[in-house]
C-alpha cells in the first residue's frame, strides 16, 4: 500500500463530476433540498470492516444503468459557479494528495446558475463553465510549484510530495445532439487559444447505449485539424464477434461502431473492454493506448456480482487486462469516477497488483509507460525524469 500510495502516478481518465467527493455531493444536495437515492450513499462494508482487505470490497452496486441514474443527480447539486469551483478545487486536491503528478481531467461544459440562492443573477454560460475550471487549474498549477519549492527548502522529509500538473479535456456527451456536440468542440477550439497550456484534447463519452460515434466523427476530425488530441470511449457494451456474426441489430451496430472508432485512430481509447476479437487483434498489431479503469470496469460489467462485491474476484474476470499486461499492450490505470466508484488511483494500482500478482517494478513500469500516452506531449521528458527519480528514492 505504501508503495502504491507514494508511487508518482498519471491519471488520464477522470470525469470531473464523477470525481466529486461523496461528502460534498451530500452537502450540496442538502443545501438545495435535492433528495439523493439511498443507493448512492456510501455504506461501510459491514462484514469486512475488520478484514484488512476491506479496501477491495465495494458493497455499492454500480451497474452501467445505475451509474447513469446517479450521474443525473449530480448536475442538480453542482448547479452554480460556487459549487463548480468547489468540486474542481477538491478534485484537484484529491488527485494531488494521492501523488498524481499529471492529471487530465475531463468534463462536458454546462450552463449553470451564477448563484443558486439568487437566480435573478442569471446564468453562467458553457464558455464561462470552462473558463472557471481553467482558471482554477492554472492557479492550482502555480500554487503546486510554489508549495513544492517551499517544502523542498524547509522539509527534511525524504518523499516531499511532487507537484501535480493538471490539464483539461473537453467532453462531448454522445447522448446529446450533433448541435450540442458541435458547440462543445467549437468551445474547446476557442479555449485552446485562451489557455494553450491547459486545454489538451476532446473526448466522446456518456451513455454508450445511446447514439453512435459515426454521427460525431466529422466534429472530431475538425478538433483534430485544430491540433486537439482525441480520446473515444469504446467497447463498453457487447457487440457482434465479427462482421458476419448474428442478425441481432444492436450487436451488429456495436460492432460497426467499434470498427469505425478504430478506423478513425483516436489518440487514446477509453475502456475498450468488450471489443470483438478481430478488432482487438488488429489493435494488438497497431496499438492505440487504452485508458483502463479497473474498479469502474468491474462495476459496470457487474463482474463482482458473484463475489459478494469483492473487487478482486471481479477483476479476475476482466475480459482484457490480463492479456494487456502479459503482452505489454500500452494501457494506463485510471479511476474514471472516483466519487461514484469510491476509489482513488492508489487503490486502483493496489487492486491490479493483487489480482495479477504484480510487483513494485511492474507497477512503476505501468506508471512510467503512461507518460507516453499523455496529451501534453512537451511535458513528457520532464515527467519521466521526475517520476524515475522519485521511484528510485522510493525503492531505497
Ligand atoms: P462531467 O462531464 O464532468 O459532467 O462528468 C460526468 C459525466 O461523465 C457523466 O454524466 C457521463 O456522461 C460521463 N461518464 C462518466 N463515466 C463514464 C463512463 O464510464 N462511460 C461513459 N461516460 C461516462
Amino acid at each position: 500500500h505504501r508503495f502504491c500510495k507514494h508511487l508518482p502516478k498519471i491519471e488520464l481518465h477522470a470525469h470531473l463530476n464523477g470525481s466529486i467527493r461523496e461528502s460534498t455531493l451530500v452537502e450540496l444536495a442538502r443545501e438545495r433540498s435535492v433528495s439523493l437515492p439511498a443507493k448512492l450513499l456510501q455504506h461501510e462494508a459491514e462484514h469486512h470492516d475488520a478484514d484488512r482487505d476491506a479496501l477491495f470490497f465495494n458493497t455499492k452496486p454500480r451497474s452501467l444503468e445505475e451509474c447513469f441514474e446517479i450521474f443525473s443527480y449530480i448536475p442538480k447539486c453542482v448547479d452554480d459557479v460556487a459549487a463548480l469551483k468547489r468540486i474542481t478545487r477538491e478534485v484537484l486536491e484529491d488527485f494531488a494528495n494521492d501523488n498524481v503528478v499529471y492529471l487530465e481531467l475531463r468534463t462536458g461544459p454546462k450552463v449553470l446558475l451564477m448563484d443558486h440562492c439568487a437566480p435573478e443573477m442569471g446564468s453562467c454560460s458553457k464558455k464561462q463553465y470552462l473558463q472557471t475550471i481553467l482558471s482554477i487549474m492554472s492557479l492550482f498549477e502555480n500554487q503546486e510549484k510554489d508549495r513544492h519549492n517551499h517544502d523542498m527548502s524547509s522539509s527534511t522529509e525524504k518523499l516531499v510530495r511532487l507537484p501535480m500538473t493538471p490539464r483539461l479535456i473537453v467532453s462531448v456527451d454522445r447522448s446529446g445532439t450533433v448541435e450540442q456536440a458541435q458547440e462543445n468542440i467549437n468551445l474547446a477550439i476557442q479555449m485552446v487559444a485562451l489557455y494553450p497550456d491547459h486545454v489538451v484534447g476532446v473526448e466522446l463519452g456518456g451513455n454508450p447505449t445511446r447514439n453512435d460515434f459515426r454521427r460525431f466523427e466529422p466534429l472530431f476530425q475538425k478538433a483534430r485539424d485544430h491540433g486537439l488530441l482525441i480520446s473515444i470511449h469504446c467497447g463498453e457494451v457487447p457487440s457482434a464477434t465479427d462482421e458476419f456474426d448474428t442478425s441481432d441489430t444492436t450487436l451488429k451496430k456495436a460492432y460497426e461502431e467499434a470498427s469505425a472508432v478504430l478506423q478513425f485512430r483516436p489518440d487514446r481509447l477509453g475502456h475498450a473492454l468488450l471489443l470483438p476479437n478481430d478488432l482487438m487483434n488488429k489493435l494488438m498489431q497497431q496499438p492505440i493506448p487504452i485508458e483502463c479503469c479497473p474498479t469502474s470496469n468491474v462495476m459496470t460489467l457487474e463482474l463482482a456480482l458473484h463475489h459478494g462485491g469483492n473487487l478482486i474476484g471481479g477483476l479476475k474476470m476482466h475480459p482484457q487486462l490480463q492479456k494487456w499486461i502479459e503482452r505489454k499492450y500500452p494501457f494506463s490505470i485510471n479511476t474514471d469516477d472516483s466519487g461514484i466508484f469510491c476509489t482513488n488511483l492508489t487503490k486502483e494500482y493496489l487492486l491490479v497488483a493483487k489480482v495479477f500478482g504484480l510487483h513494485e517494478n511492474d507497477l512503476a513500469d505501468i506508471a512510467i509507460r503512461a507518460v507516453d500516452h499523455i496529451f501534453d506531449k512537451p511535458k513528457r521528458d520532464a515527467l519521466i525524469d521526475l517520476m524515475a527519480n522519485r521511484i528510485e528514492k522510493l525503492k531505497n
